[in-house]
């Protein structure tokens, strides 16, 4: 786990907490427009101790309520002895995450270590792998007949025996359960799924895709949707978003009417 940036106070991080930010370095996928691309490339970046943040968080801990682990994507290196000090401190912590490791995520459930988690929704499945920039595969698991000793998986008729497939490690090629953190996300008391808009790519059609899709794997309508302005500060992964504008906020309140009709608290951050 690298600490690649510490923000002492955000008032916006953890909706209705005064909290710290902790971002770890590193993801698995490379949005185009991502926001934070220096912690997604570039691990020269200075680092921050552990011990010098836990420090920090005893002194503050009358005046804080929480901490946020963002990045990059922190579930993909987080220690979960440190956040179990930091929640040993009395704080309520919120996870970012894309949704990739929800094997962790629910190591961090069953332990009792969050009270909040917010999970980005890209886009519609068919426009994963375009906007990530990685291979995302969903796997319809109905089909997988038998995952074998030796690595190999066998599928039903209808999938592709190639693709996506076992590596020597036993890993699926492309293939990450976001599925699978919908639904261990929706049984939170408290959480958030959100859309950075971007105006060429979210349409009406696509958040009505995405809002289908989040209540069809959750078996139930979602509690909370936002709509996250796209914001071009100009340090982007991919050049080919160089010109993208920000989000209008006539935009995203004309998709926010759409939204409600498969959510009943949709929120809009410009
Ligand atoms: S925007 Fe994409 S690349 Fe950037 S941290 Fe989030 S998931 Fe990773």
């Amino acid at each position: 786990m690298k600490i690649k940036g510490f923000q002492k106070l955000t008032l916006i991080d953890y909706p209705g907490k005064l909290a710290s930010s902790i971002f770890l370095f590193g993801c698995n996928f490379k949005c185009g427009f991502c926001h934070n691309p220096e912690l997604v490339l570039k691990p020269s970046l200075e680092s921050y101790s552990e011990e010098d943040i836990l420090n920090f968080l005893e002194k503050r801990k009358k005046y804080l309520d929480g901490v946020c682990f963002t990045g990059g994507e922190p579930l993909m290196t987080l220690d979960i002895n440190f956040v179990e000090k930091i929640k040993a401190l009395g704080y309520f912590i919120k996870i970012d995450t894309n949704g990739s490791f929800p094997e962790k995520l629910l190591e961090l459930i069953n332990e009792n270590l969050i009270d909040y988690v917010a999970m980005d929704i890209k886009s519609s499945k068919e426009k994963y792998s375009e906007i990530t920039n990685v291979d995302v595969n969903f796997l319809d698991v109905q089909n997988v007949v038998q995952v074998t000793p030796s690595n190999t998986i066998h599928f039903g008729a209808s999938q592709n025996p190639n693709k996506p497939h076992f590596s020597e490690c036993g890993k699926i090629h492309g293939f990450y359960d976001l599925e699978e953190s919908i639904k261990l996300i929706s049984n939170l008391p408290d959480y958030e799924f959100r859309t950075t808009i971007l105006e060429e790519y979210h349409d009406i059609a696509e958040i009505r895709k995405i809002l289908e899709w989040l209540n069809k794997t959750s078996g139930k309508k979602i509690k909370r949707f936002v709509l996250q302005g796209f914001k071009n500060h100009g340090k982007l992964i991919d050049s080919k978003f160089n010109e993208e504008k920000n989000t209008s906020e006539e935009h995203l309140l004309k998709l926010k009417k759409i939204a409600e009709e498969y959510c009943d608290n949709v929120i809009v951050r410009v």
